[in-house]
């Protein structure tokens, strides 16, 4: 049976990046269930992945913030941007940034800092023990003995990129709690009574929601199955269950359109998608009518462009949630360290912990920052 001082389950972001920077001293092994490395890495952001964010800070993330800080502090953007240094990025609105070329040379970059001798790929882990100091993994038709064990094995979404459970597995083994794991960033599908967003497929323009105490705005796409886009994926990560508001015309006031007493019908006054103020108006019962014809009930009624409460139906799944929500609490872990506070040697990085951020290069960039958190006490 093979042994190695360190062995990293998961050759994603996370544990690219913590092979990438353990020491070079340590006997390590990365073994990834995928044929390739870094098969997220690969498909995020279109294919360029939003690696980083100028912006990173805990309130990007949902989780416990005080977990997450450590691991942000230790490696920032800039931190990011320099061990990336000469791949060309380009930058995006609100402060994200992607690979102008490919997101393969992110893995590429990754890949270059790791002796390749130590990967062995198309192995999954269906067994992690602990006995007389050492850590046991099973595989089919291999075991695998290690003293330190990274468990970077990710999130139940996307599950045609290879996502697993196991990780959370293992951490259950090991008398961890999970926080039920469930998708994120993923469109939200609709009630039968709200199916007059589906006839709107492929309109996408600026929207602001409410959901609870929190605000956002960004683009909304409508799409044959629900709502997609920007705005929506980054709501699906605070949606349980329960309404949302939506203000189809942040930039704008239908109370100043009334004002005007004009003589134009209403859906040549709101400077939206005309097919949108169609059928907008068809679902709160109003008739396109002069904006001087209105009466008092009706203009209240199209001031709800401004405040349409609705409750989504649900989401598309993990099939097409780009993350998870929940995951291995991180009560029971050390944040500056990553290791388990129930097992000596056990260690959790990237999205399998209850850590999920924001739209936006936020999760690569935890996954890659709390990889950097493990390594450099590894030594
Ligand atoms: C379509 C899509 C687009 C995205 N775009 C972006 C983006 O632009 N920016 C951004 O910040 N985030 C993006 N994300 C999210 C981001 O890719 C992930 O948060 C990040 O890759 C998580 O890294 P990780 O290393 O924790 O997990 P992963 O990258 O999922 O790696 C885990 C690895 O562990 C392996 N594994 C699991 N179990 C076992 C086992 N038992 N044995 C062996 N191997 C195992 C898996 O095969 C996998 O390769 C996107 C995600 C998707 C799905």
């Amino acid at each position: 049976m093979d042994t190695f001082d360190l062995i990293i389950l998961g050759g994603g972001a996370a544990g690219l990046m913590c092979a990438a920077s353990a020491p070079k001293k340590i006997k390590t092994l990365i073994i990834e269930a995928n044929p390739t490395l870094g098969r997220k890495i690969q498909i995020s952001g279109g294919g360029k992945a939003n690696i980083t964010n100028q912006f990173i800070s805990t309130k990007f993330y949902r989780g416990d913030s005080s977990f997450i800080a450590p691991s942000l502090k230790n490696f920032t953007c800039k931190d990011s941007l320099d061990f990336f240094n000469g791949i060309g990025l380009e930058q995006r609105d609100k402060g994200k940034l992607f690979g102008k070329k490919s997101a393969q040379e992110f893995i590429d970059r990754l890949i270059d800092r790791i002796d390749t001798k130590d990967i062995l790929l198309n192995t999954t882990i269906t067994d992690v023990s602990f006995k007389d100091g050492y850590f046991l993994l099973d595989s089919l038709n291999k075991s695998f003995t290690c003293k330190r064990l990274v468990v970077a094995t990710g999130s139940l979404a996307w599950p045609k990129a290879g996502a697993k459970e196991s990780g959370y597995l293992i951490a259950k083994s090991f008398g961890h709690k999970v926080i039920s794991p469930s998708p994120a960033l993923v469109p939200l599908t609709l009630q039968p009574s709200e199916f007059w967003m589906k006839s709107l497929s492929g309109i996408s323009f600026e929207v602001a929601a409410k959901l609870l105490d929190r605000s956002f705005c960004d683009w909304l796409l409508f799409s044959h199955r629900g709502l997609s886009g920007p705005l929506i994926m980054d709501l699906s990560l605070f949606w349980q269950k329960g309404l949302v508001s939506f203000d189809f015309w942040p930039r704008g006031s239908v109370k100043r359109v009334l004002q005007t007493k004009s003589k134009k019908l209403i859906s040549s006054s709101i400077p939206l998608p005309k097919r949108f103020v169609k059928s907008f108006l068809n679902a709160v019962g109003l008739e396109d009518k002069p904006i001087n014809r209105l009466t008092c009930k009706e203009e209240k009624i199209l001031q709800k462009l401004h405040n349409y409460t609705f409750a989504p139906a649900g989401t598309l799944g993990f099939v097409k949630a780009e993350v998870c929500k929940g995951g291995i609490s991180t009560d029971e872990i050390d944040s500056k360290t990553m290791q388990s506070k129930l097992q000596k040697g056990l260690y959790f990085i990237g999205e399998v912990l209850d850590v999920t951020g924001c739209l936006g290069g936020y999760n690569l960039h935890w996954a890659f920052a709390s990889a950097r958190q493990c390594a450099k006490n590894l030594g």
